[in-house]
């Protein structure tokens, strides 16, 4: 088990009957992009049982963060979601994807467009202060079923606009847009009918996605990932393919 290694859990928070979130110490070798997964898992009857997770912390943080969903009968989930401070996680040892600006054309305006735990990846981005040196705007959208699904508010909306460092930077750069389907809630309804309706566009004060100079990473369902990649294809948009720039970059928060 070369490329895996023993981490222990140092924060667990859940957030909901179905979502939950915790930190784990970080080997010192391990060197990622924001917006990279890793492999996560616990050791179950003496082999590693493992999933593909997004790090949700920041490249420069000592701990690793993940947010994750409990599914009742996942193999994985219905035991992690059991975990307590102190115990042991494996990590494999090499993080990749393809979320990553550098995958993206030079752009004005970057759409981090994301379902439930797809939301993971963007919360790294969103701490790394070279994105922030890259684009005008940064638009972060979150999808969710239920209000009590909206992980990371008070990061988002408290704690980034007055870190020491790049908080001016998140003041006038970051633009936060959750959405909710069933309940009432301000931005009611799929993040791709806001896109099509042109909600999500005037509410933020912005014209059109347009690939002259906005750029789109997208993470979330299987078919969320299919409708938003229909939309932007009408408009106009090339995804990044092998590492190719290009304006829109995917990644599937998990497989169905
Ligand atoms: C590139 C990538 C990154 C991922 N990042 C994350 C992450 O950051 N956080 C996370 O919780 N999961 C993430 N996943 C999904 C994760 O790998 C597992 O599927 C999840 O942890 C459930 O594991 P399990 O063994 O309990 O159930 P599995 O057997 O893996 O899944 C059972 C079923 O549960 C549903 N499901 C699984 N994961 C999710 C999810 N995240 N949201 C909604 N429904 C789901 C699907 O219908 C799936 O068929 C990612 C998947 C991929 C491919």
């Amino acid at each position: 088990m070369a490329h895996l290694s023993t981490q222990s859990v140092t924060d667990v928070h859940h957030w909901n009957e179905s979502l939950f979130s915790f930190k784990t110490t970080r080997d010192r070798s391990l060197r990622f992009e924001s917006g990279h997964f890793v492999m996560l898992g616990l050791e179950v009857q003496g082999k590693p049982l493992m999933r593909a997770y997004s790090i949700a912390s920041p490249n420069y943080d000592k701990e690793l963060e993940f947010l994750s969903i409990k599914v009742a009968d996942g193999p994985l989930t219905s035991k992690l979601q059991n975990i307590k401070v102190g115990d042991e996680l494996l990590v494999s040892s090499k993080p990749t994807g393809t979320l990553v600006v550098d995958h993206l054309l030079e752009g004005r305006n970057l759409y981090l467009i994301s379902t439930g735990t797809g939301l993971a990846p963007f919360v790294s981005i969103i701490q790394d202060p070279s994105v922030y040196e890259r684009f005008d705007k940064i638009v972060l959208t979150h999808g969710v079923r239920f209000t009590s699904e909206l992980a990371y508010q008070q990061l988002i909306n408290d704690e980034l606009p007055n870190n020491e460092f790049f908080g001016n930077d998140v003041k006038r750069k970051l633009v936060y847009y959750p959405s909710v389907t069933r309940e009432e809630f301000c931005n009611r309804g799929r993040i791709t009918d806001l896109m099509l309706s042109g909600k999500l566009f005037k509410d933020i004060g912005l014209s059109r996605a347009n690939p002259e100079h906005d750029r789109f990473m997208i993470c979330g369902s299987p078919s969320m990932l299919k409708d938003t990649c229909n939309i932007l294809n009408v408009w106009g948009f090339r995804e990044s393919r092998r590492g190719i720039r290009a304006h829109y970059v995917i990644e599937r928060a998990f497989a169905e």
